[in-house]
């Protein structure tokens, strides 16, 4: 028996991520490739280093796109910074917060943990406190955008409370990046990663970081080498950085990278802030339409992430045989809930090139289609009408 060439149906993604990429991505990934080496391709790069810039509102000179997801990047920014003994708050809401603090251990930092309930923001008093008790920390590190439970926190806020005591910060910009607001020199953020799949709307494996010049200081003067010969800053610079001759380091997924510039033309063209905006809307008439169908958010309004909505599931419903049917029946796919909420919450994504009218409708009626087949009483297509009605008033 041979096996055949792989050809995956036609999904609309709007899960967790990965989501919907433009068709332009995809065919900028067909393109040639070239030489990791190639002078084209040296040009190429500094125009998504350039890109990139843009994106995280920096002029950081260390911003590049690590080859590997947003876990990568994660990563890259705790080995480079941390050395065995510093102390790091982790400041932790959801999944990946969580895997901050084990980041933290295995770089050999001591670690302090501020907790928040799941759902809820950071609470910048508690990291305003535990900044106090810790005098020497180093760094404190947050999620901005929890994916998992569909929470924005104050960056902002959480940055100005660890400069004023010397601290620097790393943040998880996986699912904020091009989504919602994030400035990372007027926020005077350290060290931030983000992944190509959320709202950059890219194909998954590569994940844009940046350094501040004070981290890139800490990089240099570290005592010890890195533990990540793969991931150690200093090194990817010889690759990545303006000045160098490009030098082997790792052969770059070429193609990948392709994508990555194409991807980030296409947010150039719409413009950053346009981008968040329509975020915003979609996230907006989203709600309207989930209003109808009586379903909640549960994240409150203040909090609430645009890209990442966060439902809780109706009394008596089977919340996975609704995520099967929608993907068997619509070819829709939506998220599940992780950790202390699995079972509790669905997930629906509007991210990137995902976040549109046309997905908002189509998502507002395959869920009604499917919870009255399943004998949830709804008034028939009130949803998809309140959605609507809220983008003429737009
Ligand atoms: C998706 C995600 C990650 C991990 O990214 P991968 O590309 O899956 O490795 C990290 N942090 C947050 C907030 C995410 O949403």
């Amino acid at each position: 028996m041979s096996i055949h060439s792989f050809y995956p149906p036609q999904r609309t993604l709007l899960g967790p991520g990965p989501s919907d990429i433009n068709p332009r991505v995809l065919l900028a990934m067909a393109r040639p490739t070239i030489g990791h080496l190639d002078p084209l391709f040296s040009q190429m790069m500094e125009e998504v280093k350039q890109l990139l810039q843009q994106t995280f509102k920096t002029k950081n000179a260390l911003t590049l796109p690590i080859s590997g997801p947003g876990s990568v990047g994660m990563e890259c920014c705790f080995v480079n910074l941390i050395e065995s003994g510093d102390k790091v708050i982790v400041c932790q809401n959801g999944v990946f917060g969580g895997r901050m603090k084990e980041n933290v251990l295995r770089c050999g930092g001591t670690l302090v943990t501020i907790e928040d309930t799941w759902g809820t923001a950071i609470d910048v008093n508690k990291v305003e406190a535990a900044l106090k008790q810790n005098p020497d920390t180093k760094i404190v590190a947050f999620v901005h955008a929890e994916t998992s439970t569909g929470v924005q926190s104050d960056a902002q806020a959480i940055a100005t409370l660890a400069q004023k005591q010397g601290a620097m910060t790393i943040v998880d910009a996986v699912t904020s990046l091009a989504g919602t607001a994030i400035e990372v020199d007027q926020w005077g953020l350290d060290a931030v990663y983000s992944g190509s799949q959320k709202c950059l709307s890219c194909v998954p494996g590569l994940s844009p970081v940046t350094f501040s010049e004070r981290a890139q200081q800490t990089i240099k003067t570290r005592k010890t080498t890195i533990q990540s010969w793969f991931l150690d800053m200093n090194l990817i610079m010889g690759y990545w950085g303006a000045q160098t001759k490009r030098a082997y380091h790792h052969t770059a997924p070429i193609n990948s990278l392709y994508a990555l510039h194409e991807a980030l033309v296409i947010l150039q063209e719409e413009g950053l802030e346009n981008s968040w905006q329509r975020h915003q809307k979609n996230h907006l008439a989203l709600r309207a339409g989930l209003e109808k169908l009586n379903l909640q958010l549960i994240v409150k309004e203040s909090d609430r992430l645009p890209q990442l909505n966060a439902i809780s599931i109706p009394a008596d419903i089977d919340e996975a045989i609704v995520r099967k049917r929608l993907l068997d029946e619509f070819q829709l796919e939506i998220g599940a809930g992780l950790g202390p909420l699995a079972g509790k919450i669905w997930r629906i994504g509007l991210m990137g090139h995902a976040s549109n009218q046309r997905n908002v409708l189509y998502c507002l009626n395959s869920l009604e289609a499917i919870l009255t087949n399943m004998g949830v009483i709804l008034e028939a297509g009130q949803a998809a009408q309140a959605a609507m009605q809220f983008y003429v008033n737009k």
